[in-house]
């Protein structure tokens, strides 16, 4: 069988169980298998494949068909164009949160500061926030022991290990520290809402990362008020919020003598990052 048709098949399959991107996921699971770019796989599409990589082709597209999302069945999601390696012990970094490092690296960039990430998942924002400011440290922390797994493992992967620590903490006991610059894109979905949500997520994706409780704003709220006591006098809070949040996320950082230095909104105007500072 050559490439293309193993393509194809795959293809059919995942159509079939109604994943949207079949073509492309088909693709992207046998360039990974072949260890190619999908660009040079699909210029080779004659080229025979073994029957090793047949049956492991057969395997991954079954595991796609029920749902699992590609970046788990790959072990493997870009983000800031860096290869993040994933499992199910985090979630999955989304585009969207590139928004909140791109703010953040414009305004630091070459400078000497310290860094908190609170919910590091993966580490996705502080690994690459620091792989842009050379000068920066900083410290992840997460509840969940698997994703502290996974973002250390990033860690030494891009070559950040030195600059940067995870530690497997709850934000309520993180003190005796100060930080210039706070980042966080807690779990902000509620949780009558998380039924709603795709198989892919609510599936397969960490419960704890995605759940922000009755409104959504239960672990924004904490991180808010901790910054309030952690963060250096010129500091900044860097917070990902989710849609529709904005107006009650201002009204609790004004609450905690914060004042917004900057919005980021998304490609369809909604507000997705708060950038906030203390007021004078
Ligand atoms: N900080 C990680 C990310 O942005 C994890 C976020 C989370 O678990 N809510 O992907």
């Amino acid at each position: 069988m050559n490439a293309s048709e193993l393509l194809s098949s795959g293809s059919k399959i995942l159509k079939k169980n109604k994943i949207e991107t079949h073509q492309l996921d088909s693709e992207l699971v046998l360039s990974s298998l072949l260890k190619k770019q999908r660009e040079s796989l699909l210029i080779n599409l004659n080229e025979e494949v073994s029957k090793n990589t047949i049956n492991n082709f057969e395997r991954l597209i079954s595991r796609r068909a029920h749902k699992e999302p590609l970046a788990y069945i790959l072990r493997s999601k870009e983000f800031w164009s860096k290869d993040f390696f994933v499992d199910k012990g985090a979630l999955i970094p989304r585009p969207e949160t590139e928004l909140l490092c791109e703010s953040v690296i414009k305004l630091f960039k070459n400078k000497k500061i310290h860094i908190l990430d609170m919910g590091t998942g993966t580490g996705c924002i502080i690994l690459s926030v620091l792989s842009e400011i050379k000068e920066a440290k900083g410290i992840g922390i997460d509840v969940s022991k698997e994703a502290i797994k996974v973002a250390k493992k990033n860690s030494k992967k891009l070559g950040l290990n030195k600059r940067v620590k995870f530690i497997n903490k709850s934000l309520e006991d993180i003190y005796g520290y100060k930080f210039d610059l706070i980042v966080s894109n807690p779990p902000y979905i509620k949780t009558s809402d998380i039924k709603n949500l795709s198989d892919d997520v609510k599936r397969f994706e960490p419960k704890i990362a995605l759940d922000g409780g009755k409104d959504g704003l239960d672990v924004i709220k904490k991180v808010i008020y901790k910054s309030n006591t952690i963060l250096n006098k010129l500091g900044i809070l860097a917070l990902e919020i989710g849609y529709g949040q904005y107006f009650k996320v201002s009204q609790i950082l004004k609450e905690k003598n914060f004042e917004e230095e900057l919005l980021v909104r998304d490609y369809r105007d909604n507000v997705r990052c708060v950038l906030a500072k203390f007021k004078d």
